[in-house]
């Protein structure tokens, strides 16, 4: 079973599949692991350390591929880069399906098996396995630290001889994972932290971490979660008496960090360009969600905008990726623990579990065809390789 670590394009991605502690555990259940060179160095790992853990090192993502059974990676590979790999090898990434059928075509006439880490269920099983929660928590956490760097006054209160300095206001809208961090880290730092959601199983634990619940807390708020556990998207009326109590909230505050997501969707605007301009000189407003639209109106991907009032919205990409060395540790836990489950131990060979729930739930591409409910419309554009059973 031979299983390759690309080395992502660093110029959008630092992070990094595989870490030593992964690799040593691959190499335990039978894995040839081999590491294309140069793939942790924004990471802090150097071929040496993969190699000190087992692994060999290939010249290149091509070396590195060839005869591959198994590819791990961050980002969805294209099929070009996965030139070389055996027949029905499982390429394992954030695949970022949506919107992006064609590619997905191409990994499939690529005769590649893929599996989207990101669609892995929300089960007790496959918390260990969940890229999401555990690059979110990240990004909360960088949220609050980027927003202070950005920040021209002090967090925390700070009674001095020279006098006493107020402690920051920090509001978090949006308490899913990335927001509870963003709270617990504010918090942390010693500002007095307030935060939003409209699933009402957040307040609970917004209050539990020390900060003020501020919302809507209406007959629609009460039924705002899926069985899921995620939002619902709310009516224009719910909007709109969000928005007047968000507002008069949000002029008060120096420092607003943004999470809100509903899954499939764009991202909710929850801050006008009018509440932006309410806000005072100086204060930071930090939008997580910039990358799927955007919560706050203004922001633009991959800058630091600041406003004709001096406010300065925060709009940075891959914010995992900026804590790029415990990100990739975390993320490359995360593969393991799945990848564990599909390893026959006895035989030392790869033997994926097709109808097991979380190989169902992630599944895009199998032997040519786009197979995932979501996106089997997709139209299938190159060559159909056979897919081999992997030898043992
Ligand atoms: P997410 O990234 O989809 O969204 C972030 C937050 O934005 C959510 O809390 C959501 O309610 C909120 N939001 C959406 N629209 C909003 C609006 N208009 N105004 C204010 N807030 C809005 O969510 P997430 O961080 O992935 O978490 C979703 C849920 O999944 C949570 O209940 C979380 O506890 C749960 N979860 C469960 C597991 C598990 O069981 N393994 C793991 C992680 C998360």
């Amino acid at each position: 079973m031979r299983l390759s670590i690309l080395h992502e394009d660093f110029s959008v991605e630092p992070r990094v599949a595989g870490s030593p502690d992964t690799v040593k555990r691959l190499v335990g259940l039978g894995a040839e692991v081999v590491v294309a060179s140069g793939a942790g160095v924004a990471s802090g790992v150097l071929d040496a350390d993969y190699q000190s853990a087992g692994a060999t090192i290939a010249a290149d993502n091509a070396a590195a591929v060839k005869g591959a059974d198994v590819v791990l990676a961050v980002r969805r590979p294209t099929a070009a880069q996965l030139a070389g790999v055996n027949p029905g090898a499982l390429v394992v990434a954030i695949m970022d399906p949506y919107g992006h059928e064609a590619e997905l075509a191409e990994l499939a006439g690529a005769g590649v098996s893929t599996i989207a880490m990101e669609l892995m269920p929300r089960i007790t099983r496959a918390q260990v396995m969940d890229v999401l929660s555990s690059q979110a928590n990240l990004a909360g956490y960088r949220a609050v630290i980027d927003a202070s760097a950005e920040f021209g006054r002090a967090f925390p209160m700070m009674m001095t001889a020279a006098g006493t300095v107020p402690a920051a206001r920090v509001f978090v809208m949006g308490a899913g994972v990335a927001g509870l961090q963003a709270v617990a880290t504010a918090r942390r730092l010693g500002a007095v932290v307030s935060a939003t959601d409209v699933r009402p199983a957040s307040k609970e634990q917004v209050e539990s971490l020390g900060a003020k619940f501020v919302a809507v807390e209406d007959d629609e708020f009460k039924q705002a979660e899926t069985s899921g556990g995620y939002a619902k998207p709310m009516s224009a009326e719910y909007q709109a008496k969000q928005a007047a109590l968000v507002a008069a909230h949000i002029a008060k505050q120096d420092v607003v960090i943004t999470t809100a997501l509903i899954p499939g969707r764009a991202a909710p605007v929850l801050v006008s360009a009018a509440m932006v301009a309410a806000m005072k000189p100086g204060s930071i407003l930090v939008d997580l969600a910039v990358e799927r639209g955007g919560n706050v109106e203004g922001a633009v991907p991959g800058q630091v905008v600041t406003t004709a009032n001096g406010v300065k919205i925060v709009g940075h990409l891959n914010v995992p990726g900026r804590l790029a060395a415990t990100a990739s540790q975390l993320y490359a836990k995360n593969l393991y623990a799945f990848l564990e489950t599909q390893i026959d131990k006895a035989s030392k060979a790869l033997a994926v579990k097709w109808d097991d729930e979380l190989v169902k739930a992630t599944l895009l591409t199998r032997g040519g065809a786009v197979v995932h409910p979501a996106f089997s419309k997709a139209e299938v554009v190159a060559e159909v390789k056979p897919e081999a059973t992997p030898a043992a």
